[in-house]
């Protein structure tokens, strides 16, 4: 029997990347670990990119879960009440503060954004969408067209005409001096360009992550996103804040992303860490723009009882520990700390984040310039010791990390600790 590595090579598609020289089969989680099929531990700063929220082998969740399939019921479809649904929903329209929510479950963040986009179109009578540059949206043909990152980007076939904004590329040239300020205005006035020169009428929505996870944890000032609601809402423009990585508290400073922009929007798409690692998405929306659809639509899947049984075990979770407060706390620690050691290690040419959500870049010292094969030797050397965390960026030189949110201050300071050990060992090869 070959090996697993060469069993996955032969059936599983080419762009489906596996991390490391060696990858990794994860067989086991407790608390913030994670366990390889060889029995070495890691301290998870990735958590299956975002999504094991409160860590793993949470009894809260489990017992939930087990509940509900012990009942014998693990689907039964939306055509009938679902008691668990109900309740979540009642939570998030309550939390999103958007007036007046309903809520769509669905099974991931792509089918989440599909369902905001679709919505907005059908309430505009309009085609056109605006998004960032950088942006990922998810993997079909709707979230690819809105999707600014042209690694992600397998098609431009698209439903919708799309015009892409500034927000969060102040490292190009004729921005790079500019403070904030200044880079929101200019931002600002390109959209009213756009908005006066490439569109033919009604535009439907502006779509956007308030901090770019693929993006490399790339994120435009606070503030940016109300500048922009303030010209949309001249004419109606809708906005989407796709949280589906920002959601749940994360950023530590607001319980969702957009919330650090001062603005609240007219909807909202989260995945990811909402089930803890169960498969659950969906919008939140003004009632009217949900319920505004013209024709029938269902998710099968979506709302079902096992993946509501742990999104409200986990959303009840968060909010009881207030692990909000926890992510900014150990946000900053981290992220105080990496400022600290990048002021003495030239190979870090950034360190960017907010909350459990942080980010550094590296280049080569010499050249400056932006250098991937960095990040990679960073990817194995902190693997080594111990540590997972997350690559990205439009770039390929972007490590980003993103810990559960139940992380505590002991292992906030090791996998800190292991982080600059890495950069220090790079370091010193690369002088
Ligand atoms: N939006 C954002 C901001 C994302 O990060 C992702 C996933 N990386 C998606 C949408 C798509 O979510 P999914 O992979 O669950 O379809």
């Amino acid at each position: 029997m070959p090996d697993l590595l060469a069993r996955h090579r032969a059936v599983i598609p080419n762009w489906v990347a596996l991390y490391y020289d060696e990858p990794i089969e994860i067989v086991r989680g407790e608390g913030n670990r994670v366990y390889d099929a060889a029995g070495r531990g890691y301290l998870d700063f990735f958590a299956g990119i975002l999504t094991n929220m409160i860590g793993y082998g949470v009894p809260e969740v489990r017992e939930a879960v087990e509940r509900q399939l012990a009942s014998g019921v693990v689907h039964t479809s939306t055509l009938y009440l679902i008691s668990g649904q109900v309740e979540l929903a009642e939570k998030i329209a309550r939390l999103s503060g958007i007036p007046d929510a309903k809520v769509f479950f669905t099974n991931s963040g792509t089918e989440a954004n599909e369902t905001a986009l679709l919505a907005a179109t059908c309430a505009r009578g309009s085609d056109q969408i605006l998004a960032l540059r950088q942006s990922y949206h998810g993997r079909s043909f709707g979230a690819i067209a809105v999707t600014g990152n042209r690694s992600w980007k397998n098609s431009s076939y698209s439903p919708f005409n799309v015009h892409y904004l500034h927000g969060t590329d102040r490292h190009l040239a004729q921005f790079s001096d500019l403070p904030d300020a200044d880079y929101i205005r200019v931002c600002v006035e390109d959209l009213r360009h756009v908005l006066g020169t490439a569109v033919a009428g009604n535009v439907a929505a502006l779509i956007a992550e308030p901090i770019q996870g693929v993006g490399g944890f790339t994120m435009p000032p606070d503030g940016l996103l109300a500048a922009y609601k303030e010209v949309l809402d001249e004419q109606g423009i809708l906005l989407i804040s796709d949280e589906v990585q920002t959601g749940w508290g994360r950023t530590g400073s607001a319980f969702f992303g957009i919330q650090n922009h001062g603005v609240t929007p007219d909807m909202m798409t989260f995945a990811k860490g909402l089930g803890n690692g169960f498969a659950v998405g969906g919008v939140v929306a003004r009632g009217e723009l949900l319920d505004g659809l013209p024709a029938a639509g269902v998710s099968t899947f979506g709302g079902n009882p096992i993946a509501m049984a742990a999104a409200n075990a986990t959303l009840d979770y968060v909010i009881e520990h207030d692990l909000q407060a926890n992510a900014a706390r150990l946000g900053d620690l981290i992220i105080g700390g990496l400022r600290e050691a990048a002021a003495r290690l030239p190979i870090v040419s950034d360190v960017r984040g907010k909350g459990l959500m942080f980010a550094i870049e590296l280049s080569d010292p010499a050249t400056g310039e932006r250098s991937p094969a960095l990040a990679n030797r960073f990817m194995e050397e902190t693997r080594r010791r111990g540590l997972l965390v997350g690559k990205g960026g439009l770039y390929g030189n972007a490590l980003r990390m993103a810990p559960p949110l139940t992380l505590t201050e002991a292992e906030a300071k090791e996998g800190l600790g292991i982080i600059v050990d890495a950069l220090e060992t790079m370091s010193e090869q690369a002088a």
